[in-house]
């Protein structure tokens, strides 16, 4: 067959697909819901004062074949040269293995966070492993889950060591030789909280300094090695906490920050097999000293007990430290980069202690050939100790390289006077001669080779072993390797299992063809600072992506820098505090924020500055807007802003939204609209046309984007135009000019699965966006319908229709039965769901979101499953068992109950393990019971012990 005889295909058929219900399922829906039609629903849904007059034209929809053949076209236009840039972004391999069993996997992408321990223990192990391997390579005793990227990264350890130094002059020392990225980031966090930097070099300007802390990168971006322990002790000694940037592979062969005596390291593990994608996403690390563990921000994989009193997995108590403490809270992270840490602790899994230092002695090795044959060009290394990097001086030479290095196809690091080459695991010799082609000389790498010293400082070399665990040690062959990975995942319950209804979360479908072009080497080969005409693909994909969610929105302005939903509301927040500025409004820095609002919000507010002064809500869980023009009114001269979400966290459409965005106006402050919820707005009503300012969209949520098991996402901000000047800059693209500057490391985010995003909206065009939302809204009252009578739904509208999730109440159940959330939630499992969120935004009750992507068959699964819990509870109720002696207090059930010889419980095992109607055949087993959380958090243990003490257990 020729290309001009391609099979016809209906256009619009991956609308058919995304979507759950057929359409007579839907008909039969709306008989159960009581709507005449889905247009008649959505009149009973949204005010009509926020609906949107045009219907939503993205142009006509490209099929599933169409839409690949499209992505071929703008890969065409990304060209992928040698990237040799470094300054953090290295060429890395990602096992096929793991790209294929991990990346391509949706057993591993479209998972969760694991706050349901129970059937997140595939994950949580390897979380586990890789805290493990930072502890490890960074000689700290405990390690996060994972940060955004080196440059958040540094930025939170800014912050973490703010609070806990004891001295109290605002002022942070950072490493002249820092990645400059990493510097833009910090300016950014530090300048609203009023801190200052001192940049300088530690040797010479760190002892002059009067600071609470300061960050040294080891190795320094431009690849010189020194010594840091005088500097640090010194610093230590005045009672700063010294903060390590530092490169994993090298702390195989390097002191690790712990030697050095750092309190805290931070860094990126993108190159432990992570493609650079132009930028993202990759997991950055931190790790800390005990001294430390309280205050350490992000998620931290813990071990407890399960009620066997056997070892489970479970995240530590800080994971929910913005629902906790709120406004006081000192970070914003939620969603991390969980798949990327997968993948990096699965390289590290593949390659082992020894493979890797192997892989870093060959990278240095090279270098030094490298640095041998560019001294004999005339071209001497400015730093005699290095580990990947070389600098060199190029006084009159730079436009001859220029042009040298782009017939080479080879990119390198141009700063005014100086060129760096960085070398990884991808370099080849050949790729080393071609450097010195652009050097002016035609060398062999085999020759130089003979006379080519090493570079590593000997008082720096690693004594410390690592990465001594058998997990590290025993998965050489592929065979392991694989069997490994399918061990962990079929632990997890994620999508492509069962229906996930977390509310907030919008756990849709991520598409197959969403995802096939994520791994392609035109989108992920690319260094975020390669020279822009060679990513022209990308930025025609982001210009596009970049319209079409400002028609979503109906803002004017959009930016992809931030690499989460939290980091677009800090993003979006500075935008309005750089407004207020210009406008000579500096003590404008109250944010108003409702009761109801999820953590991040408040926690955002005080990164950015910002006062936070709550609002209450009505019995109905609206907003209660009398109070709300009374806090406005009264903090009218300092009033910056205020943070909404829309639909609100009670999954409701509240009538007053205009009225709250009008009274906000009058007083002189903007409205922040949390666009957590777009998923049951888009098509219908755009926030920046109802008198919103600006907000993020969960790329993450509402477009697509896989959770990954907790990250990556994509928060995107769209703003109103008088907001445009203000949205974030980065050095890379405006030299460090913008008003506002970077607040994530690349200046598009995690570029590379912007991707699917595009895709998902290329798929289905405005109709089948607009369609996906209605359907979203059904699928919603459906189950608020099926459920009220059982479990009551606590917040309707006044025509008793919810947006797209409900929040159903149990807890009066709790005074007939004693069940609580979390019995409910635990007895799911058994019945081989995940549980709804769990009381958020109210205490003890569950919230459900279902999405446009699940059948009627499987919501109709759910409701069966929930009500035949409802008649358990009913058992306890009628007193046929004590709710301790109950199914619902013992859940989830294992093999472990059903291999139980002596069965004393008064119930069967068979009601315990299949309750009513679930399969025996495709019974979901999870591996654990009821994981013990007060006992893990009392006991922290954050890593794999050493093998040494299972050698003490085995005596
Ligand atoms: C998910 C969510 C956020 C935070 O988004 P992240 O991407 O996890 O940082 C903020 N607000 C609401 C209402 C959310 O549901």
């Amino acid at each position: 067959m020729t290309a001009h005889q391609k099979p016809a295909e209906p256009a619009v058929d991956f609308v058919r697909r995304h979507i759950g219900p057929a359409p007579r399922d839907i008909d039969a829906m709306l008989q159960t819901v009581g709507a005449s039609s889905l247009s008649a629903l959505m009149g009973e849904t949204l005010p009509a004062s926020i609906r949107q007059k045009a219907p939503l034209d993205l142009g006509k929809p490209l099929s599933e074949t169409e839409a690949l053949a499209h992505m071929r076209g703008i890969a065409s236009r990304n060209q992928v040269f040698t990237s040799l840039i470094g300054q953090g972004y290295s060429g890395t391999i990602m096992p096929t293995v793991i790209q294929r069993n991990i990346l391509e996997n949706p057993a591993w992408y479209t998972a969760y966070t694991p706050y349901q321990p129970e059937i997140s223990q595939g994950r949580l192990e390897a979380l586990f492993n890789f805290q493990t391997m930072i502890c490890d390579l960074t000689g700290l005793d405990i390690a996060n889950a994972s940060l955004l990227d080196e440059g958040t990264a540094a930025a939170e350890a800014m912050a973490l060591a703010e609070r806990s130094s004891s001295v109290k002059t605002k002022a942070f020392f950072v490493d002249h030789d820092v990645h400059p990225q990493t510097l833009a980031v910090l300016r950014t966090r530090a300048e609203p909280l009023g801190w200052s930097l001192i940049v300088g070099d530690p040797a010479r300007d760190l002892d002059k300094a009067d600071v609470f802390g300061a960050l040294f990168q080891y190795p320094g971006t431009h690849g010189g090695l020194t010594d840091p322990r005088a500097a640090i002790a010194a610093l230590k000694a005045k009672g700063g906490v010294a903060v390590v940037a530092a490169d994993p592979l090298a702390l195989t062969l390097l002191a690790s920050p712990g030697d050095l005596g750092a309190d805290i390291a931070i860094g990126s593990a993108q190159r432990f097999g992570v493609p650079m994608g132009y930028g993202g996403p990759h997991a950055a690390y931190m790790a800390v000293k005990d001294a430390l563990k309280r205050a350490m921000p992000g998620r931290i994989v813990g071990l407890s007990v399960d009620s066997r009193g056997q070892p489970a997995y479970r995240l530590a108590l800080q994971t929910r430290e913005q629902h906790i403490r709120r406004e006081k809270a000192t970070s914003n992270i939620c969603t991390a980069q969980v798949l990327l840490a997968v993948i990096a602790s699965m390289y590290a899994v593949y390659h082992g202690p020894e493979g890797l230092t192997h892989i870093a002695r060959t990278v240095h090795r090279r270098t030094a050939v490298l640095a041998a044959g560019l001294k004999k060009l005339g071209f001497a290394p400015l730093s005699d100790s290095y580990f990947d990097t070389v600098t060199v001086a190029v006084n009159g030479q730079r436009q001859a390289i220029i042009s040298h290095a782009a017939h080479e196809q080879i990119n390198l690091r141009l700063d005014e006077t100086t060129v760096s080459i960085a070398l990884d695991e991808t370099t080849t010799p050949a790729v080393i001669e071609g450097v010195w082609r652009i050097f002016g000389g035609t060398l062999s790498y085999a020759e130089i080779e003979k006379e080519a010293r090493d570079a590593l400082p000997s008082a720096l070399h690693r004594s410390s072993k690592f990465m001594t665990h058998p997990v590290f040690n025993e998965h050489r062959s592929e065979t392991e390797l694989l069997r490994y990975m399918r061990k962990l995942s079929d632990r997890d319950l994620a999508l492509d299992r069962a229906m996930i209804p977390l509310g907030s979360c919008t756990m849709k479908l991520n598409a197959t063809t969403e995802m096939i072009p994520v791994t392609w080497p035109e989108f992920g080969a690319l260094h975020p600072f390669a020279p822009k005409e060679q990513a022209a693909g990308y930025h025609a994909m982001f210009a596009t992506l970049e319209k079409w969610l400002a028609d979503i929105t109906g803002y004017d302005a959009v930016s992809l820098q931030p690499n989460s939903g939290a980091q677009g509301e800090y993003a979006g927040l500075l935008a309005i505090r750089a407004y207020h500025l210009s406008r000579g409004d500096a003590q404008r820095t109250v944010c108003l924020i409702p009761s109801s609002a999820h953590g991040t919000n408040p926690a955002s507010a005080s990164m950015a500055g910002m006062d936070v002064v709550v609002v209450a809500c009505d019995a109905g869980g609206n907003v209660d807007v009398e109070d709300m023009r009374k806090k406005a009114a009264q903090h009218a001269d300092r009033l910056a802003a205020v943070m909404i979400t829309y639909p609100s966290t009670h999954g409701v459409f509240e009538e007053h939204i205009r009225d709250i965005c009008d009274i906000v106006h009058t007083h002189g402050g903007q409205v922040y609209l949390d666009g957590a919820n777009l998923n049951a707005q888009v098509g219908l009503a755009r926030p920046g046309e109802y008198g919103a300012d600006v907000s993020h969209l969960n790329l993450h949520k509402t477009f697509c984007i896989p959770h990954g098991g907790g990250g990556p996402g994509m928060g995107p901000i769209g703003v109103r135009a008088h907001l445009a000047p203000f949205l974030p800059g980065h050095p890379a693209a405006d030299g460090g000019k913008a008003p506002v500057g970077a607040v994530s490391a690349a200046p598009y985010g995690s570029a590379s699965i912007l991707v699917i995003s595009y895709i998902y909206i290329l798929m289905m065009g405005g109709e089948g966006l607009t369609r996906a939302t209605e359907v979203a809204i059904l699928n919603a009252n459906y189950i608020a319908k099926r459920l009220d009578p059982h479990f009551p739904v606590l917040y309707k509208n006044h025509n008793g229709r919810v947006a797209h999730e409900c929040i159903v109440d149990p807890r009066g159940l709790k005074t007939t039965s004693g069940v609580t959330v979390d019995d409910i939630a635990k007895r799911l499992i058994d019945y081989g769901f995940h549980a709804p969120t769990m009381s958020f935004p109210v205490p003890g009750t569950l919230m459900i979101e279902p999405t446009e992507s699940e059948s009627k068959a499987e919501l109709d699964r759910f409701c069966d499953a929930m009500i035949a819990i409802r008649r358990e509870i009913a058992d306890v109720e009628a007193g046929r068992f004590k709710i301790e002696a109950s199914p619902l207090r013992h859940a989830p059930h294992t093999v472990h109950d059903i291999a139980e010889d002596k069965w004393e419980r008064s119930y069967t095992r068979a009601e315990g393990c299949f309750p009513a109607g679930t399969s025996r055949n495709d019974k979901y087993w999870c591996p654990v019971g009821r994981v013990d959380n007060v006992y893990g958090d009392r006991n922290l243990v954050c890593s794999c012990p050493p093998v040494s003490d299972y050698a003490q257990a085995a005596e």
